[in-house]
């Protein structure tokens, strides 16, 4: 049965239909889902105004239960909807299972914060006036989620977007809009008003854009490529439309030659190839000291090859397979352009034949490499690492902070001088020391700098400043006192 939108508080056809596959077995047919078309978006966004007020006047306790009550179910069901999420994303089911666990504890967190919107009071420079400064919603909230976190992505955004009394318009990526139908069916049966939160499932390019072009939308969130931030920033000028865009990076995780060379190795395969190298957060830059370098090399390499690529739900998987025919072509494509540049690739990166069809890739390393290279640049989204020798600490942290990206960056070393002076000046918005660059908490803020981020912060206390406005109000008691 076809799955629906949630339009105007009513689940509802669309103007078409699209099928999803499992990209683990492509003969898996995960299910058919609904196309929103533009006047339900104009509709919904319409209702999603008026409950908006009505939600905002809800008294913070009741907001608390609703948003507990939607944690505490993803957290219940995080086996069930994990399951859900990686045979429709690829992601090894204990990732998937992780991941929607850690959308329920968004929602709890933001539960507490529910109850935790305390203004600030201050004296006027005036006699007799005080000044009152308190937090206001921002109003009808679009967000628009990418695919390699279905779950976890949508949630940090929507939590916060609900406990800081807005209403959501969802756009779900159109490749996993399984995950998105489950999350929509939990929030929609709380109690919030009709049309507080809306799915909008279709393409970017029809459904996606139209949101964004929309005045009735008083801020967008999103997750994506540069390319697709830049023309969203675009059409939300147009609107002065309040943004907040979270896009690629190039991460580099810098290897000294005092490192743990077992634990190095060990944050290097994670955060190159945990997701199948589809993170924001992937380390896909190694930076290794030259010391270090060869030993290093030979144990990464082994890693890789040892690593089992396999179906997301079958036990003992480590990677599963890409998210896409269109993602993998191009992955290859990088294969081609980094050998062409002069890499050497050490091991995978190939197309992998395997007992069921799907989108299967060996992890690559890409050895001899320069941060000048377009494999070093580009966001590649891809089971692919490259490793840059270098001679010194200086020349680690140079290369790190020679990008257009700034999202994360990782240092591996048993020095507390160098650990501190990489932590105060990698231009990163994320920074860590003997951790991997990927896998971040939901308590403090997130995003980076340069290309990979643009607006307020999210996650934690800081998500407060993209999802209220600040009021000051002046207050006298008319007479003199
Ligand atoms: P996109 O940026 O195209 O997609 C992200 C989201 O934006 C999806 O929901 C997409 O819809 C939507 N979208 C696309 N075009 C528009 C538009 N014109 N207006 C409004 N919304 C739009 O990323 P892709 O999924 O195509 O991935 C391509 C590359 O982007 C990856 O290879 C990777 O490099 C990068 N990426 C980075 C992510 C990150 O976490 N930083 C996450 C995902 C991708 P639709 O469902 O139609 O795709």
């Amino acid at each position: 049965m076809t799955k629906l939108n949630l339009i105007a508080g009513e689940w509802l056809a669309g103007e078409s239909e699209i099928e999803n596959h499992n990209p683990s077995d492509l003969s898996d047919l995960v299910g058919t889902f609904a196309q929103a078309s533009t006047d339900q978006l104009d509709a919904t966004l319409d209702q999603a105004r008026a409950a908006q007020v009505e939600w905002a006047a809800y008294l913070p306790e009741r907001k608390q239960a609703v948003l507990n009550a939607i944690g505490t179910e993803l957290m219940a069901r995080a086996e069930e909807l994990g399951t859900l999420l990686s045979r429709e994303e690829g992601k090894p089911l204990a990732e998937g299972k992780g991941e929607v666990y850690r959308a329920g504890q968004f929602f709890t967190y933001y539960a507490a914060e529910c109850l935790r919107q305390i203004g600030e009071n201050a004296d006027s420079v005036r006699p007799g006036v005080e000044i009152d400064v308190r937090r206001e919603p921002v109003g009808v909230v679009a967000i628009i989620s990418p695919w390699n976190f279905p779950t976890a992505t949508a949630s940090w955004k929507i939590a916060p977007a609900l406990c800081y009394g807005n209403a959501v318009v969802w756009k779900p990526a159109n490749i996993t809009p399984a995950s998105a139908v489950a999350l929509t069916e939990i929030i929609e049966r709380q109690d919030i008003p009709m049309g507080l939160f809306s799915l909008v499932m279709g393409s970017g390019r029809s459904i996606g854009q139209r949101l964004v072009e929309s005045p009735k939308v008083n801020a967008i969130s999103f997750t994506g490529s540069v390319p697709v931030g830049k023309g969203i920033a675009a059409a939300a000028i147009q609107n002065l439309t309040k943004v907040q865009m979270e896009m690629g990076s190039k991460n580099a995780l810098v290897v000294m030659d005092d490192a743990d060379l077992d634990l190095a190795v060990t944050l290097a395969l994670g955060g190159a190839f945990g997701g199948t190298g589809q993170k924001c957060t992937a380390s896909s830059r190694l930076v290794v000291h030259a010391r270090v370098h060869d030993a290093f090399v030979d144990k990464l390499v082994a890693g890789a090859q040892a690593m089992k690529v396999g179906h997301a739900l079958e036990s003992g998987t480590q990677m599963g397979p890409v998210v896409s025919e269109q993602q993998l072509q191009e992955n290859l494509s990088y294969v081609e352009l980094g050998k062409s540049e002069g890499a050497e690739l050490a091991c995978g990166g190939a197309r992998l034949q395997m007992p069921h069809d799907g989108f299967y890739m060996s992890p690559g390393v890409f050895l001899n490499t320069r941060n000048e290279m377009r494999i070093n640049r580009e966001e590649m989204f891809a089971p692919l690492t490259s490793v840059i020798k270098v001679e010194s600490y200086d020349e680690a942290l140079n290369v790190v902070n020679d990008t257009n990206f700034g999202l994360t960056s990782g240092i591996v070393t048993q020095s507390l001088a160098r650990a501190t002076h990489f932590r105060r000046n990698a231009r990163t918005g994320v920074v860590t020391v003997n951790l991997p660059t990927a896998g971040t908490d939901y308590h403090v803020p997130f995003g980076g700098r340069g290309d990979s981020s643009y607006g307020p912060r999210e996650q934690g206390k800081a998500a407060a400043e993209f999802y209220t406005t600040v009021k000051t109000a002046y207050i006298s008691a008319g007479t003199p006192v």
